[in-house]
């Protein structure tokens, strides 16, 4: 990156300069598109998190023989999945990005009613309705995006087994290898510091893989 591009508006999510007109916009279009997909893909019956219900009882994933009527029972739930699921987990982390939206905006704090799954389909339509402001004018939108990549990767992960995410090695400039995944919002180079974009980190050669 030459340092004329420095004062051209980016998205601060992926870097890439924005539009004409976007250029007041803190991200570009496909980014925020990338926003409601994951936002919609978490919500409604079959959705990420009502998946995660299932993965939610021992057994449902092959896990040891159930125990009952012991005083030293096992968790009764799986944790991962539960963490992900209970209070202080997936809703409430966009619960809480709902407030700071609601709040920038001057609006009264959001409410919520019913039960986890409910709340979740209520914060994440409200998110999905603001969500073109917050492109516009939120400050923290690409925080706002990692956290939810991160979200949906987690759940992902619960729901399809725990399958790890598929990691590749790009060559960065400077010739360190970075290891990503192919939905990383983007990466720091540690030895140059060079930052990167989604796009942009892997638009990077491949690391060639030259150990026997
Ligand atoms: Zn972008
Ligand atoms: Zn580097």
């Amino acid at each position: 990156m030459n340092l004329d591009d420095a004062t051209a508006p980016t998205c601060t999510i992926c870097r890439r300069g924005l539009y004409e007109h976007e250029l007041t916009h803190q991200a570009c279009g496909p980014c925020a598109e990338r926003i409601d997909l994951r936002l919609q893909e978490l919500a409604g019956p079959g959705g990420l998190y009502d998946r995660l219900s299932a993965v939610l009882t021992p057994g449902a994933g092959g896990g040891g023989p159930a125990v009952s009527g012991s005083r030293t029972a096992p968790l009764p739930v799986r944790l991962e999945p539960l963490s992900l699921a209970a209070k202080g987990g997936v809703v409430t982390i966009l619960q809480t990005w709902l407030i700071d939206w609601h709040e920038q905006l001057g609006y009264l704090h959001p409410r919520w009613d019913g039960g986890f799954q409910r709340q979740l389909d209520q914060v994440v339509q409200r998110l999905r309705v603001l969500l073109p402001w917050a492109v516009e004018r939120h400050p923290a939108i690409a925080e706002f995006a990692v956290e939810l990549s991160t979200i949906v990767r987690q759940c992902r992960g619960q729901v399809d087994g725990e399958r790890p995410p598929r990691r590749i090695g790009v060559t960065c400039t400077c010739g360190r290898t970075l290891k990503v995944t192919l939905d990383t919002p983007g990466t720091r180079c540690p030895a140059c510091g060079t930052q990167y974009g989604h796009s942009e980190v892997l638009g990077l050669p491949l690391a060639e893989r030259n150990a026997a």
